[in-house]
């Protein structure tokens, strides 16, 4: 049975426990709240931008490569690529064939690979449909089958959505925003698993598009209610109305009655749905890295250790950072049967 999840902080730990709301003057737009987890996710929350730097993980460099392993079509990859060409994830490489390039990730692209690795296990631990994962990872710095996991970079210990407090970062504000961002969802998100069986694949298909992660951003902040999400995240109603119903079909979100006449519902957070903060967690490091200009509009202190943090993804066995070089992948299919190419397997 799935416990509630009541996403409140311990009482008495604090008073700064969300990152409170800023005051907009009268007549102001209040704009969009600064987020590292939302700068990442303007890039990330394409899943076809995200499952491509998947693909070069895999050590995947050719036009002609990425197609085979994703299905992609021609046009989507040739305007993906140039995209994150251009946001200096990918850099392009002569190769000796004249006009044939292919892609690299820069050291930006690769720092992408914890929240990466955070949407793998927890496409692992709840989107593998009773099969084994579809990838094994072995850590070559420690030579062990590795469980990463999302730890504290004060203290090494497994973060957890209800031990961390926040407070406002010399970065927080809010900025107007922009029209016409990508957060329409894709319209048929099967796409996304047409390619190798995939637990990132399957942790997009649920917060593939913007908005729905930015509602579960919202949970980890303790807001719950239809009103406080809609006022936060200045969402149209019927695309807030949209995500929820999809989130609780899908198992991230309880819906649970407070108020009777009129009725009212609030939304909590099951086990899954919490389980979802490694990946908030990552890609809020990776966005204040790379995208906040040492301003984070976030700052997290962790409660186990009371020092501040940034999520960090450790081996389970060695406790050592991962990095995409570290590791290698078994495959429990084969890739022939997809199309596609195997990541780079053990020898
Ligand atoms: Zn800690
Ligand atoms: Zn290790």
């Amino acid at each position: 049975m799935t416990r509630l999840a009541t996403a409140k902080l311990p009482a008495g730990r604090g008073t700064a426990s969300r990152p409170r709301p800023p005051r907009a003057s009268p007549g102001q737009v209040r704009g969009e709240r600064n987020c590292s987890v939302a700068r990442t996710l303007d890039i990330v929350s394409d899943a076809w931008a995200f499952l491509i730097i998947r693909e070069a993980f895999f050590g995947t460099h050719s036009f002609e490569a990425f197609r085979a392993a994703l299905g992609i079509p021609r046009a989507t990859l040739t305007d993906r690529l140039r995209k994150l060409t251009r946001l200096a994830i990918f850099r392009q490489v002569a190769t000796h064939v004249p006009q044939r390039k292919e892609y690299r990730l820069t050291k930006m692209g690769f720092d992408l690979y914890p929240s990466f690795m955070a949407l793998m296990q927890f496409g692992d631990r709840w989107l593998a449909g009773g099969k084994p994962p579809p990838l094994t990872l072995v850590h070559m710095a420690c030579g062990c089958e590795s469980h990463p996991i999302i730890a504290c970079s004060a203290c090494a210990a497994a973060l957890n959505a209800r031990e961390v407090e926040y407070r406002d970062g010399p970065g927080a504000g809010r900025t107007p925003s922009k029209p016409g961002r990508n957060t329409r969802r894709a319209s048929d998100e099967s796409r996304f698993v047409l390619g190798r069986p995939s637990s990132v694949s399957r942790a997009l298909q649920i917060i593939g598009d913007k908005w729905s992660f930015m509602v579960v951003r919202e949970a980890f902040f303790g807001n719950r209610r239809y009103d406080k999400i809609q006022a936060e995240l200045g969402i149209a109603p019927n695309i807030l109305t949209d995500r929820l119903s999809r989130l609780v079909s899908q198992g991230v979100f309880l819906r649970r009655l407070y108020q009777q006449a009129p009725e009212r519902y609030e939304y909590l957070l099951t086990d899954m749905g919490r389980d979802l903060y490694g990946s908030f967690a990552t890609m809020l490091a990776w966005g204040d890295r790379w995208l906040a200009k040492n301003k984070p509009p976030l700052l997290l202190r962790h409660l186990g250790c009371g020092h501040d943090f940034h999520a960090s993804v450790i081996c389970d066995k060695c406790h050592k950072p991962i990095i995409a070089a570290d590791m290698q992948y078994r495959l429990s299919y084969d890739p022939k049967a997809f199309g596609a190419l195997g990541p780079r397997s053990l020898p």
